[in-house]
């Protein structure tokens, strides 16, 4: 829950409502000279094990960690031999001169910065990719800034497929100096930066998106189910929603029907690799949790979090959230 002070300072963000699209043509330089260009990355999951990629092969020098032995190694092999990884986050903290966080969630985070913190450096730089609470974000700057570093909490858009293709959206909230800082790392992992306004306005972006994610998911997984069990062909019918005015991202890109499209989506991969359902469960529940706190209805979000509780309490939390046509099929 939001406490008095952050709430406040919340309601202030969105009254600002500032939403600046930065562009610029020679970022990555400009953020080489500002500093070396080591980079540490912490979290080397779905997502960040391609983000680092993209880093790498936009000539930074790129030092990965995970609490995961495994991930630090898959890093390794994917990156053959040109990535670098440390044990431990004081190492990553004290060899670098930027940091990016990609985290699951709030907890994760906030230990990994008060860790981070203890070896960073005045005018450091960290950029926290992880969806996360807006006030944690908050929190987590404050202590930046306590240590003289720079923060910028920076969720992205765009799923493990833009990811690896580098077309990542950045939903930026922080101080506008440092967004221009920064600009070199979000063109080599994105194609799009958006700088929302202050801290935690770019979370409240992202969790506002994911929150539309997660109902189209489940109403595209509902109506193919129903449309298939009456005797619909799955390809046939997606492409007649493609076409037509159920069209959206859930139906068109991460269709959650095995083989209704020849997409590379986790529905034709068993759901693997993907954005976990645990993961979309958080998000909807910071969704819950920010209109709550503001006072705005969410009679579908309500209903999304309990069709993602009762499935991942079935033991489908690891699988792509697409899994929601599956398990609406085997219930
Ligand atoms: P993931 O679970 O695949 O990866 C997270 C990684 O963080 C894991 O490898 C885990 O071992 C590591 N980790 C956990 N705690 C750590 C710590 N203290 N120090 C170092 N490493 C630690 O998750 P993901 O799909 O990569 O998502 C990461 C974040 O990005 C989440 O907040 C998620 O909501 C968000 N996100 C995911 C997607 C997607 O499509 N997967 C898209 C946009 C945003």
């Amino acid at each position: 829950m939001l406490n008095g002070t952050n709430h406040s300072a919340l309601r202030g963000l969105l009254l600002l409502r500032r939403r600046r699209q930065i562009t610029s043509s020679t970022n990555r330089e400009v953020h080489k000279r500002w500093k070396s260009n080591v980079v540490g990355f912490v979290g080397l999951g779905n997502m960040g094990i391609p983000m680092a990629k993209n880093l790498l092969k936009n000539g930074y020098t790129v030092i990965g960690n995970d609490v995961s032995a495994k991930r630090m190694e898959l890093f390794r092999e994917e990156s053959d031999g040109a990535a670098n990884t440390a044990d431990t986050l004081q190492e990553i903290s004290s060899s670098t001169d930027t940091v990016v966080t990609m985290l699951p969630e709030c907890a994760h985070v906030l230990a990994a910065y008060s860790a981070l913190l203890e070896s960073s450096k005045e005018n450091q730089m960290f950029v926290d990719c992880s969806t996360i609470s807006p006030e944690t974000s908050i929190k987590v700057a404050e202590m930046a800034q306590r240590k003289g570093c720079r923060f910028l909490g920076a969720p992205v858009s765009g799923g493990v497929v833009g990811a690896a293709n580098g077309t990542l959206t950045f939903m930026v909230g922080g101080q506008e100096d440092t967004v221009k800082a920064a600009q070199g790392l979000f063109d080599s992992m994105g194609s799009r930066t958006v700088h929302c306004g202050a801290q935690g306005t770019g979370l409240i972006a992202k969790i506002c998106n994911n929150m539309i994610l997660g109902m189209t998911t489940v109403a595209v997984a509902e109506a193919m189910n129903l449309g298939i069990k009456l005797g619909l062909d799955p390809k046939l019918f997606a492409s007649i929603i493609n076409t037509s005015t159920g069209k959206c991202w859930s139906s068109e890109v991460n269709n959650p029907v095995p083989g209704a499209t020849d997409n590379k989506c986790p529905s034709n991969s068993d759901y693997q690799n993907g954005f976990k359902s645990v993961l979309l469960l958080k998000d909807m529940r910071l969704g819950k949790s920010l209109a709550i706190s503001s006072g705005a209805p969410i009679p579908l979000t309500d209903k999304t979090v309990d069709t993602y509780e009762q499935l991942t309490a079935k033991g489908l939390g690891d699988k792509d959230f697409s899994v929601v046509y599956k398990y609406f099929r085997e219930t």
